[in-house]
């Protein structure tokens, strides 16, 4: 039984929540799941913008933030970094960890990640070799979001 409090979550903001409740920008724990052999598998949501709110990210905003997430937290969590995916509602993105739920630990890699992306000199992985849709970049809009999540960071976890 995994213990989300140790973790530092709050447990009454894990799992699903009615969207009308939920603030932005945030890190919440979506859910927590020890598997048979012992590991665990940790998904977490990074919200960007409120829901039905009218703020929606742009495709091209939504794209080149995923490549510096990808980027991001295969270097900086080799050993725990499952997948990032972009939310179809276009708010946020969703992250999936191996034996890493620490609450704390993710949002330091996840700011460590958004501050160097104010340094980069171009969106990762943007090429026709590596990317599906190369064009649709834009290094300067993905900064901007960056900053906006950071403005909340000390709040990130009051998800609701
Ligand atoms: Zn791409």
């Amino acid at each position: 039984m995994i213990d989300v409090e140790q973790l530092g979550w709050r447990s009454e903001l894990v799992g699903e929540l009615d969207h009308r409740l939920l603030k932005a920008p945030s890190v919440k724990l979506r859910s927590a799941r020890e598997n048979p052999g012992g590991s665990a598998l940790y998904c977490v949501d990074l919200r960007v913008r409120r829901p039905n709110a009218g703020e929606y990210l742009s495709d091209t905003e939504l794209h080149s933030v995923e490549h510096f997430l990808l980027e991001g937290l295969q270097r900086l969590l080799p050993e725990h970094f499952v997948s990032v995916g972009i939310m179809g509602c276009q708010t946020g993105f969703y992250l999936v960890f191996a034996d890493e739920g620490r609450a704390e630990r993710i949002c330091a890699v996840l700011e460590q990640i958004l501050r160097g992306m104010q340094d980069a000199t171009a969106v990762p992985y943007a090429c026709i070799e590596q990317c599906g849709n190369y064009r649709n970049h834009s290094l300067e809009r993905a900064r901007a979001v960056a900053r906006e999540i950071l403005t909340r960071r000390t709040d990130w976890l009051d998800a609701a």
